[in-house]
């Protein structure tokens, strides 16, 4: 056997990537092994909450520079508009196909072995070191592994199934007629129709992101396609079809996702097996806040990692720290679903938008500086 790299990370996600940087940075022999091989798109609502920028402005990516765009307050709609609120504090949209690209090329040049077009099949420890089987069958050896695969489990290390996973994920990209696109400037809006929720935005080139959740039992009700459920949605929304109102879409067809195990946090890990991002905790995407938590266990975890720590005190501590918002995301993205109407407390009481956009992200008191 050749001698073993002193880490792996497999996944060059957000959360793969930023633990790449950090630990290159210490001067360590890190290689990333990344299945995509180009640019592209990702499912996700592309929102980066105040935790998320602050983490990249640490790492030195300059989002504005690559055109990220403010995002200040969150709208409410059921079939019209019910709240609106302030964020409380600074956001920014930014596509994963920027962004993703702009981490690995930053991982690149604090010299991290970046290999693009490696998907990991199997992961197996003999002897204290692990053994990563690559798809063309090379194996690739590494004393440490990160495992940062985010929505994808790797073969034979499933995630639990988590506490809310009927939902299905649909992303479509559109361009706004004009007026609809000033009016949306600057906010999130997140419309709820019966079996699931919407999030529209504005990205940088000035096209809208609706991502979207949908129960199974609506999307069979549906027929399971995608113009049905977003004629559906915009029939029983007045809001998004306002917005939605000559836009065009931009993709042949949307991203989709399914079996997503939202409220998954797990407590352990195996020695020497780091789990980082959504591989170690997945919070309900209307929070928008996936990829604080993604770069937020990349922080920790190289600070632990680089100051003899362990994988276990990493899975234990990041379980301590988000527990509380995440099943408050849980919690809430189960009524939203299934009791949509409670909704409207929001037009007497606004300020409740506000709390839930507060205590259903990474504590402050948790953020690494
Ligand atoms: C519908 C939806 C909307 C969301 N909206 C938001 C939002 O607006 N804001 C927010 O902050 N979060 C959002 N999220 C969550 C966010 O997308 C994730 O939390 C975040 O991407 C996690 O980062 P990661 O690095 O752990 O994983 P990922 O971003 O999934 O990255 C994993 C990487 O690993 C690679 N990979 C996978 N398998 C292998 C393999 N076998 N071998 C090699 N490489 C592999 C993938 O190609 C990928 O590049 C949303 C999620 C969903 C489902």
């Amino acid at each position: 056997m050749t001698d073993p790299n002193e880490a792996l990370i497999i996944g060059g996600g957000p959360a793969g990537a930023a633990v790449g940087i950090l630990l290159a940075r210490s001067g360590r022999e890190i290689t990333i092994a990344e299945k995509s091989s180009t640019t592209h798109d990702k499912v996700c609502g592309e929102f980066l909450s105040g935790e998320a920028v602050q983490y990249l402005a640490q790492l030195g990516l300059d989002i504005r520079a690559l055109g990220a765009a403010p995002i200040y307050g969150v709208r409410l709609a059921r079939r019209e508009r019910i709240a609106e609120c302030e964020l409380p504090f600074p956001a920014m949209a930014l596509t994963r196909r920027k962004l993703d690209e702009a981490l690995l090329e930053l991982a690149t040049h604090e010299g991290v072995y970046v290999r693009r077009g490696v998907r990991i099949d199997g992961l197996r420890r003999r002897q204290a070191v692990w053994s990563a089987q690559v798809a063309d069958g090379e194996a690739l050896q590494a004393r440490s592994v990160f495992l940062a695969t985010g929505k994808h489990d790797l073969g034979g290390w499933r995630r639990p199934k988590g506490k809310q996973n009927n939902l299905v994920a649909f992303k479509m990209y559109f361009a706004l007629v004009t007026a609809q696109q000033n009016a949306l400037r600057g906010w999130i809006e997140l419309g709820l129709f019966p079996g699931g929720y919407a999030g529209l935005q504005l990205t940088e080139d000035g096209n809208a992101n609706l991502c979207l959740l949908v129960n199974q039992k609506r999307l069979r009700a549906c027929g399971g396609d995608w113009q049905t459920l977003l004629a559906y949605i915009l029939d029983f929304s007045e809001h998004m079809a306002e917005r939605l109102e000559g836009a065009v879409p931009q993709l042949q067809k949307p991203l989709a996702l399914s079996s997503i195990p939202y409220g998954m946090l797990l407590h352990d890990s195996e020695p020497d097996l780091w789990r980082l991002g959504d591989q170690t905790a997945v919070t309900p995407s209307f929070s928008g806040d996936g990829m604080s938590i993604a770069l937020h266990s990349a922080k920790v975890a190289s600070d632990l990692y680089l100051n003899g720590g362990t994988s276990a005190e990493l899975a234990a501590r990041l379980h301590r720290e988000l527990r509380g918002s995440i099943a408050l995301a849980t919690t809430t993205s189960r009524l939203m679903i299934a009791a949509p109407e409670l909704a409207h407390l929001l037009r007497v009481w606004p300020q409740l938008l506000r709390v839930l956009g507060t205590r259903t992200r990474v504590p402050q008191t948790a953020l690494v500086g």
